[in-house]
């Protein structure tokens, strides 16, 4: 008996132990500096977590419960090591997918439990089991989307009506079960069914290059998923890491359409740009500069100001770009970064990266505490970014990216861009930067163009 209770007691501290665990690592991820060990803390938390299930009384699966935990830890470990940065969002969807459909999973156990639940357990598992489904079948298609396996955005008219017909159907089912205070074999099928086919239909129709915004949905989707199910089966890390992740997916959420200066409500119910007829008409013609001339500009500035943006991850250009500033900083020039909170794929691409590269965090300025400088910049260097400088967000209300808060790289003295073509960026609209009369395009491979600039500035 007192055995019995004592490994209840150890049961019920881990957890607590491993919430708390999760919550520093969380706060450690806000800053770059102590990143890396915030994801340490919160594996930790999870190792803490797994362990200790089991010590449950009722738990003898031990051989399967091995063999789950040893399959998922290799694959984790060999996709975390191979993953490239630019393939992290779809690696992210995924790992979110298996999240939403671990709870989904649960609720549909203890909704086939046989036993009396109660209108409330019901009421948390019907939730728990409904949004773990959309958010599991949503993220593969996210998945799919990103990878490029799905490459139709397969939209048609009434959609969203279907999608309506889908939840209200799913929803039905639940409120059955709830009144009739627990779950039944039918019920359980068609609503789980429902669902996931909701999380199909919701996400087939959305632009890839929407889908980091709603894969930080789904990802609050599971969280909150998880939450619910933690009060099912009483597990306090899943209620508190569950409620963490659904806030921080939500805060998440509302920062990328927000830097996109987008509601949530476009992203999910209307195609990229669907609003506006303009595809971004610029006239002039791009002024094509030599490497040698682009670093002879910014060797003899005062001051140069990098944008950097997906292109620099797709180069993985960080580390020579970080090593010719260094060739500036030694000739006195002063070299500051300026991150737009949606460069790259996914907010916090191109801090990690920097990061990587050993560029200090204090030249390193987010939009609003950079972008007044551009005003008193020499150089503006913008590599492999395209959006996210496109002076139509601010000028042009026809164009779909209107209203966009955007870094004023046109307004420095000169700009110089780095990118292999005339291709458009992520929008697929045309950059009114690159007409300027003080831009002039380095045209080539991002790492390429950064060696080439560091052999002239190192020839001067
Ligand atoms: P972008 O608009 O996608 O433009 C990237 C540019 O990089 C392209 O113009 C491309 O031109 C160039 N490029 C590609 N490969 C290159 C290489 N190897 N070397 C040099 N240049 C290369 O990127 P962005 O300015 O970073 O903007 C991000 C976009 O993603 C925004 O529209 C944003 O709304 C969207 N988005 C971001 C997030 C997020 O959280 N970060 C979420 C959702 C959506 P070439 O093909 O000519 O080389």
């Amino acid at each position: 008996m007192s055995g019995m209770l004592s490994a209840s007691l150890l049961i019920e501290v881990s957890y607590y132990v491993a919430a708390f665990l999760f919550i520093m690592g969380l706060k450690k991820m806000s800053s770059p500096v102590t990143a890396a060990g915030g994801i340490k803390w919160a594996g930790l938390g999870m190792v803490v977590a797994t362990a200790i299930t089991f010590l449950y009384p009722d738990m003898h699966n031990f051989v399967l419960m091995t063999a789950a935990i040893f399959i998922g830890g290799v694959l984790a470990w060999w996709t975390g090591k191979r993953v490239a940065m630019t393939d992290m969002p779809q690696m992210i969807a995924l790992y979110n997918g298996m999240g939403g459909g671990s709870a989904a999973a649960i609720s549909a156990v203890e909704l086939l439990g046989g036993r009396e639940l109660g209108p409330v357990v019901t009421t948390l598992a019907v939730l728990g089991g409904l949004i773990g489904s959309v958010s599991f079948s949503g993220s593969i298609i996210a998945f799919g989307k990103l990878q490029g396996l799905i490459r139709k955005d397969f939209r048609f008219r009434g959609q969203n009506i279907l999608n309506l017909v889908f939840l209200a159907a799913a929803t039905a089912i639940g409120v059955t079960m709830i009144a009739a205070g627990a779950g039944n074999a039918n019920g359980v099928a068609l609503m789980f069914g429902l669902a996931l086919v909701l999380g199909v239909t919701m996400t087939l129709p959305i632009g890839g290059a929407d889908m980091p915004v709603v894969i930080s949905l789904y990802n609050a989707l599971t969280g909150l998923a998880v939450a619910f199910d933690g009060f099912v089966i009483d597990n306090a890390a899943m209620i508190i890491a569950g409620t963490v992740v659904g806030s921080a997916g939500t805060l998440l959420t509302q920062l990328m359409a927000k830097a996109m200066n987008r509601s949530l409500a476009n992203v999910l119910f209307s195609g990229f740009g669907d609003t506006a007829g303009a595809t971004g008409e610029v006239t002039g013609s791009m002024k094509a500069i030599e490497a040698n001339d682009a670093a002879i500009m910014m060797a003899f500035a005062e001051k140069v100001l990098i944008v950097p943006g997906y292109g620099m991850a797709v180069a993985q250009a960080q580390h020579k770009i970080w090593e010719f500033c260094q060739l500036l900083q030694d000739r006195g020039v002063t070299v500051k970064f300026a991150i737009h909170p949606v460069a790259g794929r996914m907010p916090g691409h191109m801090n990690v990266l920097l990061a990587e590269a050993g560029v200090p965090y204090d030249i390193i300025y987010d939009e609003d505490e950079i972008n007044a400088e551009f005003d008193t910049t020499d150089v503006a260097l913008v590599i492999g970014a395209n959006d996210v400088v496109n002076p139509v967000a601010r000028s042009d209300p026809s164009s779909p990216i209107f209203g966009m808060p955007i870094l004023n790289a046109d307004k420095a003295r000169n700009c110089i861009v780095v990118k292999r073509g005339q291709g458009a960026g992520f929008s697929g609209i045309e950059n009114a930067l690159f007409f300027l009369d003080n831009t002039r395009m380095l045209y080539g491979d991002g790492q390429a163009m950064a060696s080439a600039l560091i052999q002239s500035v190192k020839e001067l």
